[in-house]
């Protein structure tokens, strides 16, 4: 006999009416597995550890329970935390981010989901790259929430406009890429700023060393979840393996061949936006790019922009790997690949979320293939290398990558000739 397991709601993971509420009006009709694994387990003040890439809908994860328990605690209270008479620059809850990108887009967030708490829960967001005054000034009177940077937040602890001594919960979102960008310095000095007792929710998507000596150092009995890839399996992956100096020709071919409706294309230094960018619009392709060295401003336009779907091609380094959610991104490109394996899923993550059907897309050449391998080793995934006809990358010393590597792919009209590798690998390597 077949048991059908009934679809847990969000009243059964014990969220209050405000939320739910909230819940049904953005359409969130059910829990992603992670919310349902861990929403009632944080609620009851545990620790948490979650291996979960962005796109699990980890934010609502920890921010749900985050209102609720903030809520809680002002209606067992005289007054507001924040009001006149509660002084000092307090704040209940913390998150750490890695990216003023991620700080926005969390705290936008926490907001939307606190819609029916009236304005009784402030919620603040710092990061760096912005003038430091109206912070400060937001900051006045302190925060129930505060979404921050390390950086930004040392800062502003040492004007004092914050103090992190009343902090009951922490949550450190994108631990891996926090520790990777170099924040463990300032880590270090603000978790020795916190109270001992305060209740930690780490979501990391990888768990490298680092990232596994602090939750040994800072957790008390978490809860562990740990995401089976089948809960994100609606993001396909694929690999296709091309010449050098066809891999521009080649992606501007399947942008127009595939018509798709947006497309995130991945390399690897900041002018090489702009220089991929100008080589797609000979080609009639119009991107636009998104790097650390342009102003805020900029980057939230471009942003704004390519999430309101006014732009189709965004060329982005890194910076946009990760935590952006912009919705429904159909495809992800790695024109180059990303240096680090954990890159690679905060990459790819940004397509398929939330259970739409996406599409995370390597071009690799034949200087690639061994970073590939190990991409794929560190992330447990095994990709069939294909071929797109007209762009095959040349095969060099052996007919092996002929027989296993058949086009996949119909040209649009005539793609390009087959033309040999100036410098030639062995074609070994391009064998599984
Ligand atoms: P996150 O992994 O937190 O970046 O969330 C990814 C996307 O999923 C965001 O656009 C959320 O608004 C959306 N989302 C989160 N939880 C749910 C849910 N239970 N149902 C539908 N969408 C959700």
């Amino acid at each position: 006999m077949t048991t059908v397991t009934k679809p847990v709601n969000f009243t059964e993971l014990g969220l209050i009416p405000p939320l739910l509420v909230r819940l049904s009006e953005l359409e969130y009709l059910q829990p992603t597995p992670i919310q349902e694994r861990a929403i009632p387990g944080v609620l009851a003040g545990r620790d948490l550890i979650a291996g979960a890439n962005t796109g699990s809908g980890k934010t609502a994860t920890f921010a749900l329970p985050l209102l609720q328990i903030i809520q809680a605690q002002h209606l067992n209270a005289e007054e507001p935390s924040h009001s006149k008479s509660n002084k000092g620059n307090y704040v209940t809850g913390l998150i750490l981010v890695p990216t003023r990108e991620l700080a926005k887009q969390v705290a936008d967030s926490i907001k939307s989901y606190a819609a029916h708490f009236n304005g009784t829960i402030k919620t603040v967001a710092v990061f760096g790259g912005v003038s430091v005054n109206t912070q400060m000034l937001a900051l006045r009177g302190g925060t129930d929430i505060l979404v921050a940077t390390p950086g930004r937040l040392l800062d502003l602890i040492s004007s004092n406009a914050i103090k992190l001594d009343r902090v009951k919960t922490l949550v450190l979102d994108e631990a891996d890429r926090m520790l990777s960008l170099g924040f463990t310095d300032e880590l270090s000095a603000l978790l020795e700023l916190l109270p001992k007792k305060k209740q930690i929710l780490l979501f990391s998507a990888t768990f490298p060393e680092q990232v596994q000596s602090l939750t040994q150092e800072l957790l008390n009995d978490p809860l562990e979840i740990q995401l089976q890839s089948a809960d994100t399996s609606t993001l396909v992956q694929r690999v296709f393996t091309v010449n050098k100096g066809e891999k521009t020709a080649l992606l501007a071919h399947l942008i127009k061949q595939h018509q798709w409706r947006q497309a995130l294309i991945f390399v690897n230094a900041k002018n090489k936006c702009k220089h991929l960018a100008e080589k797609l619009s000979k080609r009639g392709i119009t991107a636009e790019v998104f790097h650390g060295d342009k102003g805020q401003g900029a980057r939230s336009r471009v942003l704004d922009a390519f999430k309101a779907g006014k732009i189709e091609v965004l060329i982005a380094t890194d910076i946009a790997a990760r935590g952006l959610d912009i919705e429904k991104l159909p495809v992800v490109v790695n024109f180059d690949l990303p240096r680090s394996p954990s890159d690679y899923m905060h990459r790819i993550g940004r397509s398929g979320r939330a259970g739409e059907v996406g599409l995370a897309l390597s071009l690799i050449d034949h200087e690639d293939y061994h970073h590939f391998k190990v991409i794929e080793k560190k992330n447990k995934i095994r990709l069939e290398r294909e071929q797109v006809a007209g762009f095959e990358a040349a095969k060099v010393s052996s007919d092996s990558f002929s027989a296993t590597n058949k086009p996949t792919e119909k040209p649009e009209g005539g793609g390009k000739k087959k033309r040999m590798n100036k410098a030639p690998v062995n074609a070994d390597i391009w064998l599984k």
